[in-house]
């Protein structure tokens, strides 16, 4: 259930994960956020919430996601591997699972209006989505450059109803729209949610999004019980951006210390280019979109700004859990170029005929250096499918190199 707690991992009373997280917040915007921490266990923990969650997962987002296993994939690794199918949601990946919950929330908060921060469009339109479902007015921040970028995005979220307002502050990318979003929200208190797409922001959203994302492994347990007779993998590999699919796929693991959690970064054209966005190699602390993390930050406190051929791991930034899952060691924190994570987007559409989202790429590469062994179970959080990333696959020309 999403109310289950972890001994060593779960958010403290004031919001922290070790040292990380917390509400770091302009005055004008404490109200808000102290409303939402003050009532958001309470409204997930009822019976009728928890009704609705599940019924909408299960009738109009098609949960529970199948637990793949990818026959040639692991014959070609040598190795067990299952992909945890969260491509096969309504809107395409794993972003529904949260817009879903905090739409409900929502309203529930007597809110009519509802606000969002994208950066390749996938959490706007599953937000737009949200909405559009419950007959409510939906507003989406997005850095006008993404907005050039992104356009299928842009019109698939304008058909659903929503207004996309474009950020022409700083690199016009996904940090400038969460800028304007949280302005948006200091001057409308009252009638609007904010509906933070990932694991990042003030307590208590990393911890809120966590838990409606933590299906994803609770449905791990229950298919490997059904198709292996055990209740854990090996390993779970999934990429990080802010980190939300990651939170969800190791959520229910976290305290089995026999489970490898294993995250994947951008690395982008390289760790020491300059263009890259592989958060703990490159970050320090520091405080981002009100909590505390590992930021990428110039020597005197200013974010770098990220890079990373997927548009959905171009972050500065990772959740406060995996700072804290990054310092404590229990997770790996590994990265992979943007050609390595092309050649695996490739590799995995000719191997199963499913065509991954760039950023599952990047987990799907590193299948390459795991080392896995014959009888050893690996499980990938297949976060979204490809579609989007079409063009971008052809434009690279690489093919993956023989063994
Ligand atoms: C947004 C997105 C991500 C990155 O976001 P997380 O919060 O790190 O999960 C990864 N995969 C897909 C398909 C996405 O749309």
């Amino acid at each position: 259930m999403i109310t289950a707690t972890s001994q060593n991992f779960n958010v403290s009373d004031l919001g922290y994960y070790g040292q990380f997280g917390g509400a770091y917040i302009p005055e004008m915007l404490y109200p808000n956020v102290e409303h939402l921490r003050s009532v958001y266990l309470d409204i997930i923990a009822e019976p009728s919430f928890q009704e609705e969650f599940y019924s909408l997962l299960r009738d109009y987002v098609g949960r529970p996601t199948p637990l793949y296993y990818a026959k040639r994939l692991s014959d070609f690794y040598k190795t067990k591997i299952y992909l945890k199918r969260e491509d096969l949601n309504h809107t395409g990946a794993h972003k529904i699972n949260n817009t879903i919950g905090q739409i409900l929330l929502a309203k529930r908060l007597g809110k009519t209006r509802i606000i969002a921060e994208t950066g390749a469009g996938q959490h706007g339109v599953a937000t737009a989505t949200a909405c559009a479902l419950m007959g409510l007015e939906c507003v989406v921040y997005m850095g006008a450059v993404d907005i050039e970028r992104q356009k299928p995005n842009v019109e698939r979220m304008q058909m659903l109803g929503a207004k996309v307002v474009p950020a022409m502050s700083g690199s016009q990318t996904l940090k400038d729209a969460t800028n304007e979003a949280m302005r948006d929200w200091i001057t409308n208190p009252t009638d609007t949610h904010y509906i933070i797409g990932s694991v990042v922001g003030p307590h208590p959203y990393p911890d809120m999004v966590t838990r409606f994302q933590s299906v994803i492994s609770e449905e791990i347990i229950a298919q490997l019980r059904e198709k292996e007779g055990c209740e854990a993998p090996d390993y779970v590999l999934a990429c990080v951006g802010g980190g939300s699919n990651a939170a969800g796929a190791f959520y229910h693991f976290l305290d089995n210390n026999d489970v490898q959690l294993i995250a994947v970064e951008a690395g982008g054209k390289g760790v020491n280019t300059g263009f890259s966005a592989a958060t703990t190699a490159l970050g320090k602390p520091g405080v981002l979109h009100g909590s505390m993390t590992y930021l990428m930050q110039t020597q005197d406190g200013q974010v770098v700004e990220p890079f990373s051929i997927s548009a959905g791991l171009d972050y500065p930034g990772i959740g406060p859990i995996h700072a804290h899952l990054f310092a404590s060691g229990r997770a790996r924190f590994e990265s992979i170029t943007d050609d390595e994570a092309m050649i695996a987007g490739k590799f995995l559409s000719r191997t199963e005929g499913i065509i991954p989202a760039l950023e599952t790429a990047h987990a799907l590469a590193y299948l390459e250096k795991l080392g896995a062994k014959q009888h050893e179970i690996v499980v990938v959080n297949l976060s979204g499918r490809g579609d989007k990333d079409l063009q971008t696959y052809i434009e690279g020309a690489q093919e993956r190199p023989h063994h």
